[in-house]
Parts: C-alpha cells; structure tokens; sequence
C-alpha cells in the first residue's frame, strides 16, 4: 500500500525501480475498481479516405485515475492482460461504443467505429455471444463495427477464435488486423478466416521515410494484402511526406496526428456527416 506522498508525489516509470514497481502494483490493485467508478473514457480518432470522408474512427480507452492522473493504454492495458481486468475492460468499452453508435444513428449522424479487443478477450469461448448481445441492445447496424484484432489472438486458441469471427462476420462485424507485419502471423490464417483489412504500424510508415519508396519490407507487406483483397489503413501519419507517401502506395485509408489526434466524444460527433 502506498503512502498518501508516494501516491500523489509526481511518479516516472522507471521498470527498474521501486517508483516504477509501486506504481506497477498500484495500477494493477485500482484496474478492478476502474469500470465500476467510472473512470474509463473513450476518445475517437477519425479515419479518413483519400477524398477526405471520414470512414471510421478507432475508440481507444483512456484511465481517469483518482490518484494517479490519466493513465494511457500502452501503460495499463498491458497489466489488464494479466488477469480478467482485460474482459471487463473490453466488454466495457463494446458497450460503450455500442450506445455511441446508437446515439448517433438517433441523431441522423452517419459513422462507423473500430474497437480493440485484446487476444485473451477474444479466446473466451462467450465473446461473440457477448459482443452480439451488444449488438442487438444497441440496434448496430450492420457494417459500423470492426474489431481490430493484433495478430497474437489469432494465434492461441485458433478454433474457437475462428467460429467467434464467423458468427460476428455473419451478422456484420468486420475484422481487422492492427499492428500489420510487426508479429510472426501464418499468412493462411488471412486465406482462412474472415479479414477484410490489416492496419501498417506507424514505424513500418517510418521506415518509408528512412529508406524511400523501395522499403522491400513495405513491398511485400503490401503485395500480401493485395493478394488477399485486404483494405489497408496507414496509421500514425504525423506528416504531409508520410500521408503522401501511403497514398502513393495505394493506402485506403489514412489516420495519424497529421488528420486527428483522438477527440473527445462531443469533438468526434461535430465531424460526422449528417446521413
Ligand atoms: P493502437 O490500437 O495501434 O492505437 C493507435 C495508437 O497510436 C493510439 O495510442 C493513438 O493515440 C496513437 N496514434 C494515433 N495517431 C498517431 C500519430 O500520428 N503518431 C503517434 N506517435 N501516435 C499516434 P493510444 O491511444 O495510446 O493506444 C495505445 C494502444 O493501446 C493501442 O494501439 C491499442 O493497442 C491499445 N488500446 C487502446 N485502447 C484500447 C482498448 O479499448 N482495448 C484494448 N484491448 N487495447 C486498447
Ligand atoms: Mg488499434
Ligand atoms: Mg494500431
């Protein structure tokens, strides 16, 4: 337990130090509280076409922490996925987004949204009974649901991962593969489960801008999702050379700091074209 100092002193994460590894056990003890007091949010980062119509946004979780202060996920999701804290997260945040897409189906407000889920989330055998109970309370159409999935969940627990998929494809989920590339994915799984999209980690599009258009990286990334007919969505455009340089290579769609950072729920909704 941490002294009320040590919980408001200003804390760094230093893995290696007794700062990082209080702050570690403190995050990991409040994360089965963090649903029940509210203090998740979601923000929206847009994602746009080439014309410039917003297509999607991705929702990404974001901590309030009462002591600690905003927490990102590349900090707490992690420790989630150590335990069950990951389901509660994930199943909130689904239904979260399903009220968001249902209020803006009310207002005449066209959108879609992506969401993350995390591999052990995605291996429980009641996911899609889950996520498709969302669904039908939220009235979600078909089409405004994808899920991005990283390339790990479709590893463990292959069977039941791809029955889940079906089920939710069936009634209009699409899937989508975050953080393209970067895992060590058997390339049948794309042939084999139903893909419609990969998205390109932001240091692939780096590595663009380091090496010119001939990345050989890039080039067989890119043959691969052209051979399986998948969309692809450039991620962390932070400049104009890198948004020009994904839609020379025939990037779908685009989204990065240089179009959006993620808004605010009420800043998101200003953007959405009237349907
Ligand atoms: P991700 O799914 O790949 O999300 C994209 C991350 O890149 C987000 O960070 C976003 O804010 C950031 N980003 C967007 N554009 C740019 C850019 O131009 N430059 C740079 N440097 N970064 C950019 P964020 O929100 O901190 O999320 C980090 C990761 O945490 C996500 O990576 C995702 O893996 C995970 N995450 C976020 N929300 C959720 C969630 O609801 N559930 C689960 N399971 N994971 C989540
Ligand atoms: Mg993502
Ligand atoms: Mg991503």
């Amino acid at each position: 337990q941490l002294s009320e100092d040590q919980v408001n002193a200003p804390v760094v994460f230093h893995s290696a130090s007794s700062v990082g590894y209080d702050r570690y056990n403190f995050i990991r003890q409040s994360l089965g509280a963090a649903v029940s007091n509210h203090e998740l949010f979601i923000e929206l980062q847009p994602q746009y076409e080439s014309d410039g119509s917003m297509v999607c946004a991705e929702a990404l979780v974001r901590w309030q922490h009462p002591q600690l202060g905003l927490i990102t996920p590349a900090e707490f999701i992690p420790i989630a996925e150590e335990s069950d804290a990951i389901v509660e997260i994930g199943q909130w945040v689904m239904n979260e987004c399903g009220k968001l897409l249902y209020e803006c189906n009310k207002s005449g407000l066209r959108t879609r949204l992506s969401i993350n889920i995390s591999a052990k989330h995605m291996a429980r055998a009641d996911f899609s009974e889950k996520m498709l109970a969302v669904i039908a309370h939220w009235n979600i159409p078909n089409g405004s649901l994808t899920i991005e999935l990283r390339e790990a969940a479709l590893i463990g627990s292959f069977a039941l991962v791809r029955t889940s998929m079906k089920e939710l494809a069936d009634k209009g989920v699409s899937f989508s593969i975050d953080h393209f590339g970067s895992g060590n994915l058997n390339l049948s799984y794309l042939r084999d489960l139903c893909i419609k999209e990969v998205k390109l980690d932001r240091h692939f599009i780096d590595e663009e801008g380091e090496n010119g258009a001939q990345s050989p990286l890039l080039n067989s990334i890119f043959d691969i999702a052209k051979i399986f007919e998948l969309r692809t969505v450039a991620e962390g455009i932070e400049n104009n050379t890198q948004f020009n340089d994904a839609i020379k290579r025939g990037c779908h769609v685009f989204q990065g700091y240089f179009l959006d950072k993620p808004l605010n729920v009420r800043d998101w909704r200003a953007k959405l074209p009237v349907k």
